[in-house]
């Protein structure tokens, strides 16, 4: 693995995380996760600025993150001319910011602690791996300085899945890391994307009802930025699925039978999907689990009197964070309905 100096880590968005996002961050250049299940559909694999015509895998680490973040937040949000722009972040786009080698190198909690001197306006944390629960201490404070979401990809409840390679890290214990920071009061997304066969729906709905405050799912053909899935059909998974016997779960009708099953179960509004649910950050989360009532309240300077009170609240929090010790409260948690009733019979195989 090679080190690599970089003039800029903020890396402006395009495409499928335009809506959302002002900016990616990656601190690593590809991934060691490329020979675990989730390197077989790896959307990064597709990039060739990053592969240059070598197999997926892990290429570098990057150097000196916290100078250079520092250098472009700066740039971003105190410039010398005009005015402070946004700051959204997704971490990671290409790359997983918890690979086991930051464990050793810390290059992600380096930038973690330079964002707690330097807070975005958005921060997705999006990982396979559990090792983020080292940085709960600075998740924390950053929560109460952001819009902060952990966000966990949980693409399926089996362990292993017959005929793909064992997974980065065990589906369950990636639902009780969610479920670690949703009860330390941060908000928690489970990303089930691209969507792959489940063995016990009934119980997996369960534990994403209890683990997280939404969920994002997602399919290989809604999703993996082509049309009709066809970077995806170029690798082996579509293969690997029908080989092992689950043809059904390549198709859309199966993904939207089991959308609307876990949407009974959770309930619609914390239920996302595909681009738009990746890209539900900032007003369009918050406003989306308003009552109507609410939203249309406007204060004396034509904010929102939600807004309002919101920014407020952050401008509290920022000056009383030295002296905190309890860990933050979430500003707003959506109801969790009741699990419904209904149970779907589904096929595992
Ligand atoms: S962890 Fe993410 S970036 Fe790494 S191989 Fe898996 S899907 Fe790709």
């Amino acid at each position: 693995m090679d080190w690599i100096d970089n003039k800029t880590i903020l890396t402006p968005t395009g495409g499928f995380l335009a809506a959302g996002y002002t900016h990616t961050i990656n601190p690593y250049v590809g991934c060691a996760f490329a020979r675990a299940l989730c390197g077989t559909f790896c959307y990064a694999q597709h990039n060739q600025w990053i592969t240059q015509g070598r197999p997926w895998g892990l290429f570098g680490a990057k150097q000196n993150l916290r100078e250079v973040y520092r250098r472009d937040y700066d740039r971003l949000r105190k410039p010398r001319h005009g005015v402070s722009r946004p700051l959204k972040i997704y971490m990671s786009s290409s790359t997983d910011p918890y690979i086991p080698q930051e464990h050793r190198l810390g290059l992600t909690r380096s930038l973690l602690e330079e964002m707690v001197e330097r807070p975005p306006d958005v921060l997705v944390i999006q990982t396979h791996n559990t090792l983020i629960r080292r940085d709960l201490d600075l998740i924390l404070k950053l929560s109460a300085l952001c819009e902060l979401w952990v966000s966990l990809t949980v693409e399926t409840d089996m362990d292993p899945v017959p005929g793909f390679p064992s997974h980065a890290c065990p589906p369950a214990k990636r639902l009780d890391t969610l479920k670690v920071f949703r009860e330390a009061g941060v908000r928690t997304q489970a990303t089930l994307s691209p969507l792959m066969p489940l063995a016990d729906p009934d119980e997996f709905a369960l534990h994403l009802d209890e683990s997280c405050e939404r969920i994002i799912i997602d399919h290989y053909l809604l999703g993996d930025g082509s049309p009709n899935g066809m970077r995806t059909k170029r690798t082996d998974f579509v293969q690997r699925l029908e080989q092992a016997g689950y043809a059904e779960w390549t198709t859309l009708e199966k993904f939207w039978e089991v959308r609307n099953f876990l949407a009974g179960v959770l309930g619609a509004e914390r239920v996302l999907v595909s681009c738009e649910g990746f890209n539900a950050v900032g007003k369009t989360w918050e406003r989306r689990s308003r009552p109507m009532a609410h939203e249309n309240a406007v204060d004396g300077n034509g904010r929102l009197e939600e807004e309002s009170k919101e920014e407020e609240e952050q401008e509290k929090r920022r000056k009383e964070l030295p002296a905190r010790k309890e860990a933050p409260q979430r500003e707003e948690t959506p109801q969790r309905p009741s699990p419904s009733p209904r149970r779907v019979r589904y096929n595992s195989d």
